[in-house]
């Protein structure tokens, strides 16, 4: 594929020009929440310019218009991770909402003693919900360990899927914090030729890569906008027909009804049995124009442009004595935590800051993870394609300053 023109793309990020105590802002904190193409900002404002009403209430032209661009965004999800069809493709505020209500959706499947297994890296996101639904059916949460370097222990996978009680395999397809990219294609068939549900939680997978969701053959996977260069308030849950079919939804209300009666309420058809009230209707054009507008890159040139900064990243880790990476895992995205020694976490932080540099610290909603370990938090510099090598040549400066200045 043909290079990426960051230049000329960074022009797309308007945020990017900002200036933050006194210089450019360098923003590494995409894993978190990744900034907006004036694509994005343009689409939802010409919707509320234009275009805003209630979706499906019919009996009016703004409601017309809002219904098509909000179902047209629901399209272009389907599309980027290839379902079968838009019933499959669920509007939730995020991953978290998402999971929550998958877990709800299976806790009926489940009875006491049945196991669900979760890895030692997932995020909260990821882990509380499935602990919620043990609570109410006397199901058990199992751990699937990880290997020093930060990659899934498969034997004790593969020692967790023996187990005749495993109902239930939820899992991240990239680690927020150590960048590692599951390898899901085989943890996925040995999971389904066990007959465990699949759940993938795609939320730092989708800005680095595009899921085919029937290649994968997952049951449930699931992502947020704002980390896809899309706002806030918005998420998906893709979710198999016939699964979401059998499975009550988390909310009630409206919109999510085919009839009510005092004596007996019926749910409407897929995707809607599962949106109760008012959706988020710019949110999700947002989110669709966020897609369209990183379909004009190839997705090898985004990953070559990604891989090139994790490579720039790691060539410097060794100018600044006392950073340790932490999570080496051979197959990454451009996401780096480390810790320095000397010196706590959330004071890197505060210390990049003021140099205009963002990252995040702290224990990234993983301390499970940072309890393996044994540290309270980490420092975590995540990149998006939008980001430079000098950049990353500044964050190292930064790092070394601070090294000479504070460390001990
Ligand atoms: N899972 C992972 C791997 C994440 O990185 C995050 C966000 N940090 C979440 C779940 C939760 O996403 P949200 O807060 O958007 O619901």
């Amino acid at each position: 594929g043909k290079a990426l023109d960051i230049t000329r793309i960074r022009q797309d990020f308007p945020i990017l020009s900002e200036t933050v105590n006194g210089k450019p802002l360098v923003y590494l904190d995409n894993g978190a929440s990744a900034q907006k193409p004036t694509a994005v900002l343009d689409a939802m404002d010409h919707y509320f310019r234009t275009s805003h009403s209630n979706v499906h209430r019919g009996a009016h032209t703004l409601g017309d218009r809002a219904t098509t661009l909000f179902e047209g965004a629901r399209e272009t999800v389907r599309s980027f991770l290839n379902a079968r069809s838009t019933n499959e493709v669920i509007w939730t505020r995020g991953t978290t909402e998402a999971i929550n209500v998958v877990a709800n959706g299976l806790a009926e499947t489940l009875s006491e003693g049945d196991e669900i297994l979760v890895s030692r890296m997932e995020h909260h996101a990821n882990i509380v919900p499935w602990q919620m639904i043990a609570e109410r059916t006397g199901a058990v949460i199992r751990p699937i360990e990880i290997t020093p370097a930060g990659e899934i222990d498969e034997s004790s996978f593969d020692g967790r899927l023996a187990s005749d009680r495993a109902r239930i395999l939820a899992i991240t397809h990239v680690s927020n914090v150590l960048g590692t990219v599951v390898p899901l294609e085989r943890l996925l068939t040995k999971a389904r030729e066990r007959g465990l549900y699949t759940v993938v939680d795609g939320a730092q997978a989708v800005p680095h890569y595009q899921p085919d969701v029937q290649a994968l053959a997952c049951d449930f996977y699931v992502f947020s906008g704002h980390k896809l260069f899309g706002p806030t308030g918005i998420g998906v849950l893709y979710g198999r027909e016939t699964l979401m079919e059998a499975m009550p939804p988390l909310q009630g209300g409206g919109e999510m009804i085919e009839r009510v009666s005092f004596e007996k309420t019926t749910w409407n058809t897929l995707p809607y049995k599962f949106e109760a009230g008012t959706p988020p209707v710019a949110e999700a054009v947002g989110l669709g124009a966020a897609i369209d507008y990183l379909g004009q890159f190839s997705r090898e040139s985004l990953e070559t442009a990604e891989q090139a900064l994790l490579q720039r990243a790691n060539e410097l880790v060794e100018t600044v004595p006392g950073l340790s990476v932490i999570g080496t895992a051979t197959h990454k995205v451009p996401v780096m935590s480390f810790k320095m020694e000397g010196l706590h976490p959330s004071d890197i932080g505060t210390l990049l800051d003021q140099q205009g540099i963002a990252i995040r610290t702290g224990h990234h909603c993983a301390m499970p993870l940072m309890d393996y370990y044994g540290v309270p938090g980490t420092a975590r510099a995540s990149f998006a394609f939008y980001n430079t090598l000098d950049e990353v040549e500044q964050l190292f400066q930064a790092l070394q300053k601070i090294q000479r200045l504070f460390a001990e």
